[in-house]
């Protein structure tokens, strides 16, 4: 009996052809296996029971890192075959295949590097078909050897053996290396090139006694450090002038981690996790963390995923050293990654010492970041190393070719092709001009990668945005979608909705299609059409951006243009704003000089921020939201009411009362982290209110709520209580970010479900 079987998925990369070899093997099935364009294709022929056993077997043993989304069997004419072969690949006519994202160090690959008796001891490019580099090495597709950076590394006799024997773990791993043919590490030491372990002896010296480190890894260089030297780590902040942004951490020892954070079982299960991203824990020993993520009550902490980062953790501990290590992206401020290395040496002139290797980088990938919600789902704030280029099926059949041009901070693009979206890496803010050519190169490389030539354009409504006007440029046809309308599409396409939905989009600033500048929006989207259906009450920014950083000025105009008597309001910033700047203020709130109006929830928060913790600026962006939600501690018995009121013909969230109610907390001087959790309750309270009264007008629908402030776990799951109360299902975003990361996903999807916006003034 003879069958051909189709099977697709992330199957390439991932030692799925070598898997179906032995499965063979094991029930005596004959024919072939190859890579085709639409996936692995495997002519089977055998008793009907074994044929049955081999097609179960392969969903249910495949390889730990394979993502099968299809297996297709038929029957095929009877042919005889003598043996069981792996064909060498098609060559490929359309770049279908899908590329597999970058996979951490495997067990296997651990054990051999830490083995003295193996050929591979302490040799930082250890891998196999189970784990290692592959976007980030990738220059075009098939996934072949030749087409990668390791194509300049000729295998040796030994490495050759491996990667030609289909019972082989390394049986085609692509970027398959040894001390004898691969690539090594080097650094200079006042001018003199040390190499391989003499290197990594000198770099691991440097950090045990609290020096500073430039690291090479597999997406791009790592600023690295003793996380527990409160003197290391204010240097590095200084280099990177960061005064209190929290830097991500890397533990070489997850088993010590539970000693300072907690730690569910499916946290270590995502930490150990082949996409190994870093995962927001809460502090058990904050004292610890004081330096690396001041006023938050979470740390950021990543498992070493590479044999370079394992290697480099074990010679630590043999120096009695177990802390673990600062590792930020090797950046300047808001500029991409730096991933080469000469390049390196001279931006990181100035560190004790700086770690080169000589596997280039094709790829920029920087690490990404997540989160486990109550329930224990992922939710990632930056989708990036480990999950790029997977892509994220829409629910939507069709044959279009798009590219989603993503917002201007946190950017992240997205190609459509068959129905799937592929999105970007993480690229970050693009004001910055090194982030634009970044942009632009990885836009033209992710089109040549996966095949597609997109015919339709999407982008922000915003006239001014960067990424707007470099796609412009391009050709297609050209559609603009509203920013928070594609926050919420953002959720609606994970989740496989599609029409009758009501959206919450809440987030720091985007373009409003009537001049104002947007934040707090509620949509009911039904038959194709958006409405607004609600929003924050407009409030002026006096400065305009500069409030986001001097977050006192949101505060000010919240009371000032709110009315709230000028005694109370002068007690409060008396001593801590000049008397000068807030007469100013007060002028340009009068007049609306540079004071645009808002319904920004951000501002919302900084403008609480400062009243709750007495701090007047931030030196990082939604700095006063994520002190604020780490002083919440339990839920409260009272909260800080919202008015939600009918005017202009939609309903607005008032918040004079509840910023005047702790306005006179904070002069009582009362605990901060419950006016912290009166806040949040107040608005979870005012959110469900509001969705209950526009719900009298649309009838029950379910709630999708995203933008950048739905990544506080408090405001979400006192948002979730107070909804599941009021009988509605709410949904949030899980596979992309819920800040700017995400626009992309929604900028497709919203074009795909042809979603029109009910308001004028638009194309
Ligand atoms: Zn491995
Ligand atoms: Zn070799
Ligand atoms: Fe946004």
């Amino acid at each position: 009996m003879n069958k051909k079987i189709t099977v697709k998925g992330v199957v390439q990369g991932v030692g799925f052809r070598p898997f179906i070899w032995r499965l063979a093997g094991e029930n005596g099935i004959k024919g072939h296996v190859k890579n085709t364009s639409s996936g692995v294709v495997i002519e089977a022929s055998g008793e009907k029971n074994a044929l049955a056993k081999f097609i179960s077997g392969i969903s249910l043993k495949k390889p730990p890192r394979a993502e099968i989304s299809s297996v297709k069997t038929e029957n095929s004419p009877p042919k005889t075959y003598k043996t069981f072969e792996i064909l060498k690949s098609e060559s490929l006519k359309q770049n279908k295949a899908a590329i597999p994202a970058d996979l951490a160090v495997c067990g296997d690959c651990v054990s051999e590097t830490m083995s003295q008796s193996d050929r591979r001891h302490f040799y930082p490019f250890t891998n196999c078909t189970n784990c290692g580099p592959r976007f980030s090495i990738i220059e075009r597709i098939p996934y072949d050897r030749s087409y990668t950076v390791m194509k300049s590394f000729k295998l040796c006799p030994d490495c050759l053996r491996e990667y030609e024997n289909p019972a082989d773990r390394r049986f085609h791993a692509q970027p398959n290396a040894c001390p004898v043919c691969g690539p090594g590490v080097w650094t200079r030491v006042k001018g003199r090139l040390l190499r391989g372990e003499k290197a990594l002896d000198h770099v691991v010296r440097i950090l045990a006694e609290g020096g500073l480190a430039a690291i090479k890894g597999l997406g791009g260089f790592h600023l690295a450090c003793d996380a527990f030297s409160p003197k290391a780590v204010e240097r590095l902040r200084k280099f990177k002038d960061r005064p209190r942004k929290p830097f991500a951490l890397m533990s070489g020892e997850p088993e010590n981690l539970g000693k300072l954070l907690f730690i569910s079982r499916r946290e270590k299960k995502c930490l150990n996790s082949f996409r190994a991203p870093v995962l927001m824990l809460r502090k058990k020993d904050f004292k610890k963390f004081a330096a690396v993520s001041p006023g938050l009550d979470t740390a950021g902490v990543m498992i070493a995923y590479t044999p370079l980062h394992r290697v480099i953790f074990k010679k630590l501990a043999a120096l009695g050293f177990r802390n673990p290590l600062v590792m930020t992206s090797g950046n300047l401020r808001d500029e991409p990654v730096i991933k080469d290395n000469e390049k390196a040496e001279e931006v990181f002139a100035s560190f004790d010492a700086v770690l080169c290797h000589d596997r280039p980088i094709h790829n920029r990938v920087d690490d990404s970041v997540c989160f486990l919600d109550t329930s224990g789902g992922e939710r990632l704030i930056r989708r990036a190393r480990g999950y790029v280029p997977e892509s994220v099926r829409l629910p939507f059949e069709s044959r279009e070719q798009a590219l989603a041009a993503g917002a201007d901070m946190k950017n992240c693009f997205a190609l459509l092709r068959d129905g799937e979206a592929f999105l970007s890496q993480h690229i970050g803010d693009l004001e910055e001009k090194l982030n634009r050519d970044f942009y632009g190169e990885t836009i033209s490389n992710m089109k040549k990668l996966l095949g597609i030539k997109p015919s339709v354009i999407v982008a922000d409504l915003h006239p001014d945005y960067h990424s707007r006007r470099i796609t412009d440029a391009l050709p297609g046809k050209h559609v603009y979608v509203q920013h928070h309308v594609a926050h919420v599409l953002s959720v609606m396409a994970e989740t496989g909705l599609k029409d009758g939905v009501l959206g919450v989009s809440f987030d720091g600033t985007g373009y409003g299609p009537d001049g104002k500048i947007w934040g707090g929006e509620f949509f009911y989207i039904k038959a194709g059409k958006v409405e607004r259906k609600a929003h924050l009450s407009y409030f002026p920014l006096p400065g305009g951006d500069l409030c986001a950083s001097e977050i006192w000025r949101s505060l000010f105009s919240l009371l000032y243009a709110g009315g709230v008597e000028n005694k109370k309001l002068l007690s409060f910033f008396r001593g801590a704003v000049k008397v000068s700047e807030r007469n100013t203020l007060m002028r340009m709130i009068d007049s609306g000089v540079n004071s645009p109006l808002t319904s920004s929830v951000g501002r919302l928060f900084d403008a609480f921020a400062c009243l709750i913790k007495r701090d007047f600026y931030a030196t990082y962006e939604a700095q006063g939201a994520m002190e604020l939600e780490s002083l919440v501690r339990e839920k409260p018995e009272d909260f800080y009411r919202f008015n939600i009121v009918e005017a202009d013909g939609s309903l607005q969230i008032s918040p004079l009362e509840a910023v005047s109610a702790c306005l006179s907390d904070s002069l009582a001087g009362e605990d901060e982290g419950l006016m912290a959790a009166r806040f949040h309750l107040g608005l979870s309270v005012a959110v469900a209110e509001t969705l209950s009264k526009i719900r009298k007008g649309t009838g029950p629908a379910p709630v999708c709520l995203s933008g950048g402030v739905f990544q506080n776990r408090v405001l979400t799951e006192w948002v979730s209580g107070e909804l599941s109360k009021r009988g509605f299902k709410a949904f949030f975003n899980s596979k992309v970010p819920a800040n700017d990361g995400g626009i992309a996903l929604g900028q497709l999807y919203s074009h795909l479900l042809g979603i029109k916006p009910a308001w004028p003034g638009n194309d």
